[in-house]
């Protein structure tokens, strides 16, 4: 991709009322604009790097055996209604039609999947069942302060699995949590898996926690060790001696980047969602909910990696590979190689702008690899880490190798 055709370009300044660092470093370098208070608009950049945040949670929901639907967002009153959430889901948009109707704008979906299953549900054969989507909710959140941490408008991945017997749901449940462990490492967030309450449906439930001031969660846990609690319902104090781990309990403010549920038989209930055993007996499905905030996750990540330059995106979800800064002529075939090889490339072309401002935007943006062709490079290119200043003179054929090798 042409720097010089991307739209949009970086700008100086995020607005002055964009308090979170997340926001004002996505604004600044391209990434996303502002719609309203807690609505972002995704752009190019932001695009790519939300679709590589949801393909890897792809791979690994397929990975359990899940399927992927869409499910509606204009949902159906009665649904809420026969859960009783129409009236105490505070966050639940309600949409006036101008005919007689009224929808709720989906804050959560099982108002919508539950129905959908007990239509196709008939024997303890149909289970277990796991099915998610990667959707936009919408909820009327009181404070959006934190930029895309906390959206009116956000995307989130949900699953929700349906089992014949509580054995089976455990089962799930544990593979679960192994596998947002995964999804977490690969988008190089280090999750700390933490007991939290299970609000209106289950004594427990668990939250995935991120340590980072910017956080709005607040968790006691055990560095090195294997315990952790939101605040919330911590039984333990910070200080205490771990039992497991390094040293005392330490408190830490977090944002929940997951949040995996047992729901037991709620909705089933609500429903009447119903399947035979085998003995030809009627029995209600057990079910769970695992949800992750896709767009937070992203602002996660740059409130984790971050410098006072710009952002510093994990290899696996950056934009482009590399960003190739063009300071002479060469720059040109040198693109042209690269595009021909494995390798994704942000080429800063643009004639008019000096080399700072280049290598300004380019820390702004915060691609892994920085890559400069100029005169003095004399028919090689040189390669730097955006986290690191050392950078080395290479060959385009170094360059291919290095890069596409790891794949
Ligand atoms: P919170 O306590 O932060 O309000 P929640 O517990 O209500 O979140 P869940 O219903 O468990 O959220 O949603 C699953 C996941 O979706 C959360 O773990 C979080 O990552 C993400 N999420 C929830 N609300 C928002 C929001 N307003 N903006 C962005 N992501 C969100
Ligand atoms: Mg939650």
């Amino acid at each position: 991709m042409r720097y010089s055709k991307l739209f949009p370009k970086t700008i100086k300044e995020a607005p002055s009322d964009e308090v979170s660092l997340n926001a004002q470093l996505l604004l600044r370098a391209g990434f996303i604009r502002r719609e309203v208070a807690g609505v972002y608009n995704f752009l190019p950049l932001g695009l790519l790097v939300i679709d590589k945040i949801s393909n890897i949670i792809r791979e690994e929901m397929n990975s359990t055996g899940a399927q992927e639907l869409k499910l509606a967002a204009l949902q159906n009153k009665e649904s809420w209604k026969t859960t009783n959430r129409w009236d105490s889901f505070d966050a639940l948009f309600k949409l006036q039609s101008r005919y007689e109707h009224e929808y709720g704008l989906g804050p959560t979906h099982e108002e919508v999947l539950v129905p959908l299953v007990k239509q196709s549900l008939s024997s303890y054969k149909d289970l277990p069942l796991y099915l998610y989507q990667i959707q936009t909710k919408f909820r009327d959140e009181a404070r959006a302060k934190s930029g895309i941490l906390r959206g009116r408008e956000f995307l989130m991945k949900d699953l929700y699995s349906f089992h014949a017997d509580e054995a089976d749901f455990d089962k799930y449940y544990e593979l679960m949590k192994k596998t947002y462990m995964n999804i977490f490492k690969r988008l190089g967030l280090d999750a700390i898996e933490t007991e939290a309450s299970g609000g209106a449906f289950s004594v427990f439930s668990h939250e995935y926690q991120v340590i980072t001031d910017a956080g709005e969660d607040e968790i006691i846990y055990c560095p090195g060790g294997d315990y952790s609690s939101n605040v919330e319902i911590s039984k333990v104090k910070e200080g205490k001696q771990c039992d497991l781990g390094h040293g005392p309990l330490k408190k830490a403010k977090t944002i929940e980047v997951g949040n995996i549920f047992p729901l037991g038989t709620k909705f089933s209930d609500a429903f009447d969602l119903t399947f035979k055993d085998a003995e030809g007996k009627e029995k209600k499905a057990i079910m769970g909910c695992y949800g992750i905030g896709i767009t937070r996750l992203m602002g996660t990540i740059v409130e984790v990696h971050n410098d006072e330059k710009g952002i510093i995106w994990p290899e696996s979800v950056s934009p482009y590979q590399v960003h190739l800064v063009g300071l002479s002529e060469d720059a040109d075939k040198v693109y042209k190689e690269l595009e021909e090889s494995c390798i994704d490339v942000l080429y800063d072309d643009r004639d008019d702008k000096s080399a700072g401002e280049k290598f300004a935007d380019a820390d702004l943006i915060g691609i892994p690899v920085r890559l400069v062709v100029s005169k003095k490079t004399e028919g090689k290119v040189e390669w730097k880490s955006r986290n690191s200043d050392k950078t080395e003179m290479l060959t385009v054929k170094e360059v291919v190798d290095r890069l596409c090798s790891e794949e």
